[in-house]
């Protein structure tokens, strides 16, 4: 029996033809394995019941990281062959689909690094085919080991012994290494794992040690240490902002944080993101790693450095070692962050952040999507190639060519120069990587983004096209979800720049790919002092009560500044952010006032959340064309009676939201709803208005592969733009 198939998925960079070319020979079939375009094309050729039992055994127990999606069967082939082979990629294959995610450490590697016996016993750079580091090492393609930097390092015999054995786990493995041969770690005057173990030292006696991971540094310490994890957020300079902990396993997890079991999953996946989770009870971690909320992230260890370093430790804060708004450093880190580095000669050739993923409505979703996820691909209509710039916080950007679309990993905020160069510096290597060359350029609208004047830079786009920040928010849960059809979008979010000048936050869209209608948004208020009002939540407080008329409540130390900004429009902007709403309602339930981080309040608002017995009333103004949401009655609401204003007040917000989607859906029929924006990170909330909407029988949408937030923005631009140019 011959046959002639090919299994698409995630099925390359995973380890995927050594596996096959294993089962194949275990069954004494001959034939190939090799990748192509659409997936990875095998023949086999044997007795009917060992071709039978090979692809069982594929099917049924793939490498971790692989997923089968599909088995097509090709056309039957006429040649014979005399034994099994892996066959070079044929060099047409587009370089896109060949380039692997950096993969957490397998059970098998764990397991030989903490055996004893085995040659690589707590070798710190131990990989194999199904695991260890791709893209946070590729310098160019295709990905063999001259183009990493794991090829730096000259192999020893042994470790080419397996690399050339077809039948080894390590066979073709690109960055092989072990104590003999390979990259080292060093503190000091130590090396290998004398060096883990004086850093597990210093972290048990109370310092902050900062350690070279896969994608850039992390600075470490103890986790239930109060004068640690001040000494680090001294470092970073980085206000309250929540921090991670790394556990050794799910025992431990379970000791600090109630997990579901979508969570576990999370957590053991290959991937190993950080997972934000509930604390639990007996929460035995200093207040200050995550101050203002309910919510820990934590996360197993992913490379064999981590995992020598937190086996047998109590859990440690692993934050990325940068300076407030920088992104994460990959060169040997200043001295004045801290003294204790532990430190690697392998070069990162992409500097790329752990990604932050949780659990809504029992399914997993990313908060910030980086390592381990990108760059794999989304499908996507691509009529002409698009480059898509995102916008200005939490950027990402999109190269969208041959039905898909490129996210690039969470870089960051781009009014800091630093971040800014890091943007420049990643596209230009992914450009090379993946050869790409963009005819449209799609951006935000907003003129002065640092995204947007980036265009000005980009001398082969022929056509630029200006997106809609809220539009494009939207239009990345239509790309995710492959609907082609108009729906109710609401965008529920922080700052966004509207078609009309002003700040936009909280619009209710009827969108389709290429365009959308505004007929719905909060009702307009001022922000007292622009940008510094985010930070000092009470100049919001002040403007809602303001112009409620019920100023005489709030009682605020720079009230005749604040009016005179108000009453003569001195640099009070107007906004309709939810964001903003959120903050003003934070304070008005006694947090705060001030925010250290953006949401910080919104986040401590959502934990004190019980459930309420009234919600605060957000009316629903409808003047034909569009509505308008009126917050003033909550306002008055809250100050007649200030108990459980959390509870009241995300109820309040989420009938409302149902009210909007009710209202549009009998004007035009429309009975699909997307839910997108930084707001939506709000668990609470999203549940909220999920299960209500459901319940009304709206079908409804929302980010699940990319964040909420704005690290969705890019993709959304590049749907648009897509969809405009008719692709
Ligand atoms: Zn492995
Ligand atoms: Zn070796
Ligand atoms: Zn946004």
């Amino acid at each position: 029996m011959k046959v002639h198939l090919v299994f698409s998925g995630v099925v390359q960079g995973v380890g995927f033809r050594p596996f096959v070319y294993r089962v194949a020979t275990k069954y004494n079939l001959s034939g190939f394995v090799r990748n192509i375009g659409k997936g990875v094309e095998v023949v086999f050729s044997g007795e009917d019941d060992d071709v039978e039992k090979t692809i069982d055994e594929i099917k049924s127990n793939p490498p971790p990281q692989a997923r089968i999606d599909k088995v097509f069967e090709l056309d039957k082939v006429d040649s014979e062959y005399s034994k099994f082979e892996i066959l070079k990629t044929p060099e047409e294959v587009s370089a896109a689909i060949l380039v692997p995610p950096d993969i957490g450490i397998c059970d098998n590697c764990r397991d030989e690094l903490l055996d004893l016996n085995n040659p690589r016993y707590n070798h710190l750079f131990i990989s194999c085919t199904d695991c260890g580091p791709r893209l946070s090492v590729l310098r160019n393609l295709p990905y063999d080991r001259q183009s990493t930097s794991s090829g730096d390092f000259q192999m020893c015999s042994f470790c080419k012994s397996e690399y050339i054995k077809p039948s080894n786990r390590r066979y073709h493995a690109q960055t092989i290494a072990c104590k003999n041969c390979g990259p080292i770690y060093k503190m000091g005057n130590l090396k290998g794992e004398e060096a883990v173990y004086e850093a597990k030292r210093l972290i048990l006696s109370g310092n902050v040690v900062a350690i070279k991971g896969i994608g850039g540094f992390h600075l470490a310490c103890l986790a239930s240490s109060d004068k640690a994890v001040k000494k680090i957020r001294q470092i970073k300079n980085r206000g309250n902002e929540p921090m991670a902990v790394m556990v050794f396993g799910v025992n431990d997890a379970k000791l600090i944080a109630d997990l579901e079991s979508c969570e576990l999953d999370l957590l053991k996946s290959w991937r190993k993101p950080i997972v934000i989770v509930k604390k639990s009870h007996n929460y035995l971690i200093s207040p200050l790693v995550a101050p203002d909320t309910d919510k820990i992230g934590i996360f197993l260890p992913y490379t064999p450095l981590h995992v020598v370093l937190i086996c047998d430790m109590p859990p440690v804060v692993l934050t990325s070692a940068n300076l407030h708004e920088e992104p994460i450093i990959t060169d040997n880190p200043p001295e004045i962050l801290t003294p204790h580095i532990l430190t690697n000669d392998r070069e990162i050739t992409i500097p790329i952040d752990d990604s932050v993923a949780r659990c809504v409505l029992g399914k997993p979703q990313l908060v910030r999507r980086a390592r381990s996820y990108v760059p794999e691909l989304i499908p996507l209509k691509s009529k002409k190639s698009v480059l898509a710039l995102g916008g200005q916080m939490k950027n990402t950007f999109t190269f969208s060519w041959d039905d898909q679309a490129l996210v690039s990993h969470h870089i960051g905020e781009m009014g800091n120069a630093t971040t800014f160069e890091r943007f420049r510096e990643s596209l230009e290597h992914f450009r090379q990587l993946f050869g790409f060359k963009e005819s449209i350029c799609a951006h935000d609208l907003h003129p002065s983004y640092e995204t947007t004047l980036y265009k000005k830079e980009l001398t082969i786009a022929q056509e630029f096209i200006p997106i809609q920040h809220h539009h494009a928010h939207i239009a990345a849960v239509l790309g995710e979800h492959n609907i082609h059809e108009p729906i109710i979008g609401i965008a529920a979010d922080g700052t966004g720049y509207g078609s009309d000048g002003t700040i936009w936050g909280f619009e209710f869209l009827v969108a389709k790919r290429a365009d959308f209608k505004r007929v719905g948004h909060l009702r307009p208020f001022r922000l007292p002092g622009g940008e510094v009002a985010i930070r000092d939540c009470k100049r919001i407080a002040y403007s809602l009560a303001y112009q409620s008329g019920l100023e005489k409540f709030i009682d605020v130390s720079n009230k005749d500044v604040l009016k005179t900004q108000l009453q003569k429009s001195i640099n009070a902007p107007w906004t309709s952010s939810l964001g903003r709403l959120f903050d003003g309602f934070a304070v008005l339930a006694g947090l705060g006032p001030f925010a250290t981080y953006e949401a910080e309040l919104a986040i401590a608002l959502e934990s004190i959340y019980m459930k309420p017995d009234k919600l605060l009333t957000f009316k629903l103004e409808d003047h034909g064309e569009h509505f308008e949401i009126d917050w003033r009655y909550a306002i008055s609401e809250a100050f007649e009676n200030p108990k459980n204003i959390s509870g009241r007040f995300h109820a309040g917000i989420a009938s409302v939201m149902v009210d909007g989607c009710k209202l549009i859906r009998e004007k035009t029929g429309i009975n699909r709803v997307a839910l997108s924006g930084g707001c939506f990170l709000n668990k609470v909330l999203l549940e909220m208005v999920w299960t209500e909407l459901t319940t009304n029988k709206f079908d409804v949408y929302t980010n699940f592969a990319l964040p909420p937030g704005d690290g969705c923005l890019s993709f959304g631009q590049a749907v648009v733009a897509q969809a405009r140019i008719g692709g």
